[in-house]
């Protein structure tokens, strides 16, 4: 008897607003390039038919769906496993259905690790500096913990997030050998001569007119900067360290290898990477300036 399925495979994207999410385009031109009878499709999901539309993965037999704003949280009741860095980081970013089964995971850490170590930065016995306590900051962190780094200062705009994600990661990854430092914005200066690679996990910083997230006139030409916006090279905190004589990573690389990742867990393929950076940097070409970042994955 012939199977009741389509051949072509299904995947997608859920999220609200969704509209210009860069993730089909990342993995739909994978599809194309390995040939594969699939496609992706984002879905806005509105806040209140998150159950249902979770639910209706392994009815519609959607293989796979990545996760975003602002569901990242909400998913989680609905699915059948977490995977260890998933449930450490409370968000799942990424879905697969697997024997019927949804499994949740979460790419955003593993995705900025590969794109740190693509740019040559060893985390491995380092200092680090992490500006933030959202959603990403703790994705960062979590896997910056589970990769040996040596310490990790922790800021952010309102400290008792920050404080808050410092105690989370003693009480939850004790294992690690990482020293985490809670610090307020006011006393950052000093501990970035003892910094070696420093993170912007917020979304400030695109527009002239944002406050500066660090003291910028302590970066030197030793510090590796990392701001994972993925606007490439575009943010104030990325130019005044390459002025500085500082290297410099931009948050596309973060925002290819969480797909990247994605798309190993669900096909067992790798993405054709410079292709789909080069059509991630035309798309991103097009889009608006004025106005924050339309879409985060
Ligand atoms: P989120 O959970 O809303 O967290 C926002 C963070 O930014 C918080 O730490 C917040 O501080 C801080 N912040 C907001 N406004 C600020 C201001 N005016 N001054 C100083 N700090 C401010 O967001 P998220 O999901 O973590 O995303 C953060 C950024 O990462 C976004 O730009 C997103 O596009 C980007 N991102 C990139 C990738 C990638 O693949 N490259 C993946 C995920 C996210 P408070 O706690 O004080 O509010």
């Amino acid at each position: 008897m012939p199977s009741p399925h389509s051949t072509t495979m299904l995947y997608g994207i859920f999220g609200y607003p969704i509209g210009h999410s860069l993730s089909p385009l990342m993995h739909n031109t994978a599809f194309t390039y390995h040939g594969m009878d699939a496609v992706y499709l984002p879905f806005a999901v509105h806040p209140t038919q998150v159950e249902d539309a979770v639910k209706a993965i392994a009815a519609l037999h959607i293989q796979g769906v990545n996760v975003t704003i602002p569901h990242k949280q909400a998913v989680m009741p609905w699915l059948d496993t977490l995977s260890p860095e998933a449930s450490l980081i409370g968000a799942v970013n990424t879905i697969h259905l697997q024997d019927g089964r949804l499994h949740g995971h979460n790419t955003d850490g593993i995705g900025f690790l590969r794109s740190l170590e693509e740019a040559g930065g060893e985390v491995a016995g380092r200092t680090v500096l992490l500006v933030g306590a959202g959603g990403a900051a703790r994705a960062v962190a979590v896997q910056l913990c589970l990769s040996g780094i040596h310490r990790l200062y922790l800021t952010n705009r309102t400290p008792t997030r920050a404080e808050e994600l410092a105690t989370f990661l003693k009480q939850h990854l004790p294992h690690t050998d990482t020293s985490v430092v809670a610090m307020d914005v006011s006393s950052l200066a000093a501990s970035l001569s003892d910094t070696d690679i420093i993170v912007n996990a917020t979304a400030i910083g695109m527009h002239p007119d944002d406050p500066m997230v660090l003291p910028i006139a302590a970066l030197h030409s030793q510090h590796l900067v990392c701001d994972i916006v993925y606007r490439p090279l575009q943010t104030v905190l990325l130019r005044t360290a390459q002025q500085q004589g500082a290297r410099v990573v931009d948050g596309l690389g973060m925002l290819l290898h969480q797909g990247a990742k994605a798309f190993e867990i669900w096909t067992g393929q790798s993405f054709p990477m410079p292709l789909i950076r080069a059509r991630l940097l035309d798309a991103l070409a097009e889009q608006p300036i004025a106005g924050r970042p339309p879409a985060q994955e």
